[in-house]
């Protein structure tokens, strides 16, 4: 085991604690964090953030092994042209026919099983982002990364971004940007209006919770695609596509790594029993 792991995990956290705020402890912070992030390595053995299974030296400073990695489930084709949710032979698509305009199309890499989850809950709530490097990997294929187009990581209010001290959708931006050359832009979309969690709401209700949430800056002209770690219903990759097009961007897609299981696999096992 590792028993240097969680404590820096924590320490590591709190510099991203203070972004924003402007402090003059800012800087130190940073070179603390690259600091700490370099003893980690040279300190934890390599072992798998998600099996605890070593990592083999052929994969160099991975925190997420190979073999966690192939067994993501990648969501299968043939897609809605406009959401991404796999569709079945030609029944209509249902997830996206309450989209707000805007939104043109989103993409996600893999279904979020347990594997997937746990990945996302290690870099959200635990303070390892460079687990976004291997979740971004995955991504570097989907549809709407292509040339000429601008990341943009779904923003978090500032409320949550102080008590989680960063934002998980901009390491994956970051890590996006870096593998791909795309440039990420943080400075285009701000959430103006922290919305309650939305795991309750029916998709009806997402979109009413979200609806105004997202007020974007200069983007006229430009092709976007926006950055998140789960798509969920989509209500929230809408308004901030909504908003981002409201403001003149020619276009705007959406990418995320993992995809909550909806409603398709019931469809399917009914549709199953029926032939
Ligand atoms: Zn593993
Ligand atoms: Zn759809």
């Amino acid at each position: 085991m590792w028993p240097f792991a969680e404590p820096l995990a924590g320490i590591r956290a709190c510099p991203e604690q203070r972004e924003g705020a402007g402090s003059a402890l800012h800087s130190g912070f940073r070179f603390l964090a690259g600091y700490l992030a370099d003893v980690e390595r040279w300190l934890l053995p390599p072992a798998c953030l998600l099996c605890r299974e070593p990592i083999p030296e052929r994969e160099d400073d991975a925190l997420i092994c190979g073999l966690c990695r192939v067994r993501w489930r990648p969501v299968p084709h043939p897609v809605c042209e406009r959401c991404g949710q796999p569709t079945l032979r030609d029944l209509e698509c249902r997830l996206c026919q309450a989209w707000p305009a805007g939104l043109a199309r989103v993409r996600s890499a893999v279904w979020l099983d347990r594997s997937a989850r746990d990945a996302v809950h290690r870099l959200k709530y635990e303070g390892w982002s460079r687990a976004a490097e291997a979740m971004a990997e995955a991504m570097r294929a989907l549809e709407p990364l292509t040339p000429g187009v601008s990341l943009i990581p779904v923003p978090l209010g500032a409320r949550r971004l102080r008590v989680r001290g960063y934002n998980q959708s901009e390491r994956i931006a970051a890590a996006l940007g870096a593998g791909t050359g795309l440039p990420v832009r943080t400075d285009l979309l701000r959430r103006v209006r922290e919305t309650p969690t939305q795991t309750a709401l029916t998709p009806e209700a997402r979109h009413a919770n979200v609806a105004g949430a997202f007020r974007a800056g200069a983007v006229t002209g430009l092709r976007l695609v926006l950055v998140d770690d789960v798509f969920t219903t989509g209500a929230t990759l809408a308004a901030a596509g909504a908003a981002l097009m409201v403001a003149g961007a020619a276009r705007v897609e959406a990418v995320t790594f993992a995809r909550a299981v909806v409603e398709l696999p019931l469809a399917a096992e009914s549709l199953e029993s029926r032939v």
